[in-house]
């Protein structure tokens, strides 16, 4: 009997122990998971995680994972998402001709690096209007928690060539990208409009994404800035281009935007007007927005869970008051909506 007693407790020990191990287990990863505060909230390589962390630490000392997710949510809905900002052409290409004719294959066919762009027939350059506005856009979105990335970060520099900044929003990953210009059109010829990809081969998973922007910006751009849909390219303010490297190399969701044409005395003085600037700044960091968080599965599903919730009761309010703003804005510009119907496209390069 004994022999029989020590043979059950061997038994007994032989199951209790790896039970026991095994609820030791249970409970440190537990602990692990859930106790023990981590260090970020992003995923490594992603560049939103730096400003994560920072929330992440901000929420620890108010010792509250509900009051860190709201207040992200409500202050940086972009958190976590890069958008890439190309400021077409650049101020130092007039003295580099030999850099920015340089032939680059553009995904059908040979064009040249870079180029110049246009201006006013005050002089006031595209380069400076891309770069100006881009910056705007840059502050407003980073404002709204985006890691943005700008192609050039100055208005002095020379290029980069036109596949370079392509590859920076692809490389990036970008959530979005948008190249800004303004057209150098017919003086007669008024309005902006947005240039999109054709599929041809590396774009063909963001044709459909990117038509989805080209709608965004469209209805933000011609609601906020006055700016009528070109008279002269494109139809509806849309033109489909399949003669640009910045959309026919595109793997992510990317657009051009001219956004009106400096040629023209009526558009030329929005143009140059920095409150007009600031405006079409605003209306393109709008539409961004819009098509980032629509674009993603996570904010479409937090959207269905908090659409009543007190977050986005203060984020409707805020968006009312955007807009009524705007409308104050709209009612100081004149705009003529009344246009002839579109004409034949702009050729050459935007
Ligand atoms: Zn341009």
């Amino acid at each position: 009997m004994p022999t029989h007693a020590r043979t059950g407790t061997t038994l007994r020990s032989l199951v209790l122990i790896p039970v026991a191990i095994g609820v030791a287990a249970g409970a440190a990863v537990f602990i692990w998971m859930f106790l023990v505060p981590h260090q970020r909230i992003g995923k490594v390589g992603d560049p939103g995680s730096s400003k994560a962390l920072r929330v992440t630490r901000k929420g620890r000392l108010n010792q509250s994972p509900k009051t860190t997710t709201t207040t992200s949510t409500l202050v940086a809905p972009l958190l976590g998402k890069t958008i890439v900002l190309d400021p077409g052409h650049n101020g130092g290409n007039f003295q580099a001709p030999a850099y920015i004719d340089q032939p680059v294959w553009n995904g059908r066919e040979a064009e040249a690096c870079d180029t110049t762009g246009t201006e006013t027939a005050s002089g006031y350059t595209e380069a400076q209007f891309n770069f100006t506005v881009a910056a705007e856009v840059q502050r407003d979105l980073e404002a709204l928690g985006a890691t943005v990335i700008l192609t050039r970060t100055t208005n002095s520099g020379v290029g980069p060539c036109i596949t370079q900044r392509t590859a920076i929003g692809n490389q990036a990953h970008a959530a979005v990208a948008l190249s800004i210009h303004a057209d150098g059109g017919p003086i007669s010829g008024r309005g902006f409009v947005i240039l999109e990809p054709v599929a041809d081969g590396p774009n063909d998973n963001v044709v459909a994404a990117s038509d989805e922007l080209a709608l965004d910006l469209r209805g933000s751009f011609a609601a906020e800035t006055g700016m009528p849909e070109s008279t002269y390219d494109g139809l509806d303010g849309l033109a489909p281009r399949d003669d640009l490297a910045g959309v026919n190399l595109t793997t992510v969701p990317k657009v051009f935007i001219e956004c009106g044409n400096m040629k023209n005395a009526t558009d030329a003085a929005l143009l140059i007007d920095p409150t007009w600037q600031q405006r079409a700044a605003a209306a393109i960091a709008q539409a961004l927005e819009m098509f980032v968080l629509q674009a993603s599965p996570l904010a479409s599903t937090a959207e269905s869970i908090s659409r009543s919730s007190p977050v986005r009761t203060v984020e409707r309010r805020l968006s009312s008051a955007m807009h009524r703003t705007t409308a104050a804005y709209r009612e100081r510009i004149s705009t003529g909506r009344s246009l002839p119907p579109p004409g034949s496209r702009e050729q050459g390069m935007p």
